[in-house]
């Protein structure tokens, strides 16, 4: 049996009577550059996240780079985030020509290890970037605990997140700002690019908005320089509607993630040490993705992908070791938990239309891989 990794065919089936009409809509009222579409997407996406206000973002990318433009960051400041993470986090701190500080993750969330944090701030520090990795997350108390002693900005990575709870507040509603992607196979995913930073400030909100569309205003008059980082309104309709469906294929996700633990309990494998399945240790893990340690993991792979179940590393060089980030001086050995998850982990299927059966066979192709 095939099973691929992501498949949004049967999402799109779900939706199509809806959306289509809304996107011919919007072709005939032929404004596509931000307009009610966009606005009402904002508000939606915000009240959801529990957030003040939602600005629309080309992507999740430049929520995170609006967020650090917003903050003033630049030259000579750090921000300290985690090293194990999707590149546009570190990659949005390096555009504003800020330096960033790595910390080691923690072995069963493999999210920022906040008990790790205070050593990391120096006089320069300016902003810490915690990422709610696969869908879970990060200590947020502990984060916010520090930040607020140090005064530092938090903005959350919540592009993998979007729903997730910690202690009943939801991602992107607890640091100064949350930032969302909707890139297709994110939880809630356009028809393209797109994202969306939340924020309480008014002010701020403000000047996000401002920012993402080449700091004009009123129209042609500049204070700042911004860039073009607008949502589009085919984009922002899609968001709209997806956004209603949310939490029931949230609640997909999660049964298909305690359905995994029980055929794994029962196939023998976590007993046997074979494998280690997700932990979650906040109240409401998305799973963006379902994500295990695995003995002989490359091999492990090689094995799925000729029985042809779909799967994937979420990353396989941590941050820190990337060639484009050499003159920050890290080394082999400088974050081991990041470069261990790096070499001991794999992504599992975990969409919310995967069912019963190809999870048996998903579960059973790792079974016969370790002979058990
Ligand atoms: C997807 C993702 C981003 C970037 O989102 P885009 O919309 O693709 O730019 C940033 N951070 C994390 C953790 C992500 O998973």
């Amino acid at each position: 049996m095939n099973v691929p990794l992501l498949d949004l065919k049967p999402q799109y089936n779900q939706i199509r009577a809806e959306v289509e009409p809304v996107l011919r809509e919007i072709c005939e009222s032929q404004i596509f550059i931000l307009g009610p579409k966009v606005t009402e997407c904002e508000a939606a996406v915000a009240a959801y996240c529990g957030a003040a206000h939602g600005v629309g973002m080309s992507s999740g990318s430049d929520a995170l780079l609006v967020a650090l433009m917003a903050e003033g960051i630049g030259p000579g400041d750090e921000v300290i985030t985690t090293p194990y993470t999707f590149f546009a986090t570190v990659g949005a701190i390096v555009r504003v020509g800020a330096r960033p500080v790595f910390v080691d993750i923690d072995a069963e969330t493999y999210n920022l290890d906040a008990t790790k944090l205070a050593a990391a701030i120096t006089p320069r520090t300016k902003a810490i970037i915690p990422v709610h990795l696969y869908g879970q997350m990060a200590d947020m108390d502990a984060i916010m605990a520090v930040a607020r002693a140090k005064g530092l900005i938090v903005i959350e990575d919540a592009c993998q997140a979007i729903g997730a709870e910690w202690n009943g507040k939801r991602a992107g509603s607890i640091g100064d700002y949350g930032c969302f992607s909707f890139f297709p196979s994110k939880n809630l995913g356009a028809f393209g690019d797109g994202g969306m930073l939340t924020l309480q400030d008014d002010a701020k909100a403000h000047q996000a908005r401002i920012l993402r569309n080449h700091g004009s205003e009123p129209k042609y008059y500049h204070h700042f320089v911004g860039g073009n980082f607008r949502l589009d309104a085919l984009q922002a309709a899609v968001v709209t509607i997806k956004l209603k469906y949310l939490d029931s294929w949230t609640a997909g996700r999660q049964a298909n993630a305690a359905r995994y633990a029980d055929l794994f309990a029962e196939s023998g494998l976590v007993a046997a040490g074979r494998i280690q399945l997700p932990v979650a240790r906040t109240n409401r893990h998305i799973f963006n993705q379902y994500v295990i340690r695995a003995q002989r993991r490359d091999e492990l792979i090689a094995h799925l992908r000729t029985s042809g179940i779909g799967t994937e590393i979420y990353y396989p060089v941590p941050l820190h070791l990337q060639e484009c980030f050499r003159d920050l001086g890290y080394q082999v050995g400088d974050f081991p938990e990041s470069e261990r998850a790096a070499k001991e982990t794999l992504a599992l299927p975990i969409y919310p239309d995967l069912t019963g059966e190809m999870a048996q066979a998903v579960v059973a192709a790792i079974a016969a891989f370790y002979g058990q």
